[in-house]
C-alpha cells in the first residue's frame, strides 16, 4: 500500500512509519515538526519507499500519485504540549482532519484517525467502553485537545456517512516507549528522566489518579490491525456495548471507534515506585499541584479490539519499562 502518515515524525507516527516500511509499504511522511523530530525518522531517510515532507496538514494538501490510506496522526499529544499550543491543537484536530479527509476522498483512500482516550474526559464510568460518551469540560485548558479530537471523530463519521469514505477511528490510551522526547512532559518519560538524572520524581497531586499504560509496539500492532481489517467481520456480531449508553448493534461496525490500550490500571504513585525500582534509584518523590481537570481514572475496555481485530497487548509494564529505561539511558 501507499500510505500518507501525517505527524509521521512524532512519537507514534515515526513508529508507524518504521513498522509499515518493514512490512513492505510505501510511506509518505508529513510533519510540520512543531512537536515531531527528524531524529525519529533518521533511520528511514534515504529509503526508496520512504519520503518526508515538512508541511502543515492544516493547509491545502496535494500528493502526487495514488494513495491507499491516509493516517492522520498529526497533533500535539502531551498535555504539556497542547497546553502550550492550544490554537495549533484545535486547528490540527479540526482543519487538519478536514484536509486529510478531503485528500483521502480525492484519492479513494482509506482514512484512519488517531483519536484519544481524552474523548472520555474525566470519566464517570470505569473502565471505559467505546459506547461511553465521556465527561469533557469544553472550556477547560485540556478542552483544546479533547474537543479537537471529538470534532475529529465527528467529521470522520460524517465523511463516512455522507460521502461513503472508508474510515477507521482509534482511541489511543496512554502509550510509552522509545522515541519519546526527554522533555515530552508525559508521566513515564518524566519519571524515567528524573530517576536517571537523580532528581525528585514529580508526582502531581497525591498520585492516587490512575492510568493504563500501553507499550508502543503493542499499540502500533493494534493500529496496523485496524488499518488492515476488512470491512465485514461476522464474528463481531457478538460484540455488545457494555455498561451505559449502549449503541444499537447496527452502529457497531469497523468504522466506529476502537479503544487500543493496555487494560492494566495503575496509580501514578505506583508507576513512580516502579520506575524507582527498575532504575535502581532511591530519589525522593516530590508532590506538585494537580493539573486542572486531570482525569481521576482511565482504563480501556478492549473487548471490541479483541473481538474484531483479535488484538490484545502482550508486553507487560515491567518489560516495557525496562526497554524504555534502556532507551533513555542511551540518549541521555
Ligand atoms: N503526572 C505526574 N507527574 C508528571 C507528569 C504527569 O504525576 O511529571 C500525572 C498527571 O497528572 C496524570 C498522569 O500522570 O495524572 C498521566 O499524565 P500524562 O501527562 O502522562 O498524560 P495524561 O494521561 O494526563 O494525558
Amino acid at each position: 500500500m501507499r500510505i500518507l502518515i501525517t505527524g509521521g515524525a512524532g512519537f507514534l507516527g515515526s513508529h508507524l512509519c518504521e513498522t509499515l516500511i518493514g512490512q513492505g509499504h510505501d510511506i509518505l511522511c508529513m510533519d510540520n515538526l512543531i512537536t515531531g523530530r527528524t531524529e525519529n525518522i533518521a533511520s528511514l531517510m534515504g529509503h526508496d519507499r520512504f519520503s518526508f515532507n515538512k508541511y502543515d496538514v492544516c493547509n491545502y494538501l496535494h500528493v502526487d500519485g495514488p494513495l491507499d490510506a491516509v493516517m492522520h496522526f498529526a497533533s500535539p499529544a502531551s498535555p504539556q504540549d497542547y497546553l502550550e499550543l492550544p490554537i495549533a491543537t484545535l486547528k490540527v484536530g479540526a482543519l487538519g482532519t478536514h484536509k486529510a479527509l478531503g485528500l483521502a476522498m480525492a484519492k479513494g483512500a482509506r482514512f484512519l484517525l488517531a483519536s484519544t482516550s481524552e474523548v472520555y474526559g474525566d470519566p464517570l464510568v470505569n473502565p471505559q467502553p467505546e459506547s461511553y460518551w465521556g465527561n469533557v469540560n469544553p472550556i477547560s485548558p485540556r478542552g483544546v485537545y479533547d474537543e479537537a479530537k471529538r470534532f475529529g471523530e465527528a467529521i470522520t463519521m460524517a465523511y463516512h456517512r455522507y460521502h461513503g469514505l472508508d474510515t477507521r477511528i482509534v482511541r489511543i490510551f496512554n502509550t510509552y516507549g522509545p522515541k519519546m522526547r526527554t522533555k515530552d512532559g508525559r508521566v513515564i518519560s518524566n519519571f524515567i528522566v528524573q530517576a536517571l538524572r537523580k532528581e525528585p520524581l514529580t508526582v502531581y497531586g497525591d498520585g492516587s489518579q490512575t492510568r493504563s499504560f500501553c507499550y508502543v509496539d503493542d499499540l502500533v500492532r493494534g493500529i496496523v490491525s485496524l488499518l488492515m481489517a476488512p470491512n465485514e467481520n461476522p464474528s463481531a456480531l457478538e460484540d455488545k456495548a457494555p455498561n451505559q449508553q449502549d449503541q444499537p448493534s447496527s452502529d457497531l461496525n469497523i468504522h466506529s471507534p476502537f479503544n487500543i490500550g493496555n487494560p492494566r490500571e495503575v496509580t501514578v504513585l505506583e508507576i513512580a515506585n516502579m520506575v524507582l525500582a527498575h532504575t535502581g534509584t532511591t530519589n525522593p518523590i516530590k508532590h506538585c499541584p494537580l493539573p486542572v481537570d486531570d482525569p481521576k481514572v482511565r482504563h480501556p475496555n478492549i473487548q471490541r479490539a479483541k473481538t474484531w481485530l483479535k488484538w490484545e497487548p502482550h508486553i507487560t509494564l515491567e518489560e516495557g519499562l525496562t526497554k524504555t529505561i534502556k532507551y533513555f539511558q542511551e540518549i541521555l
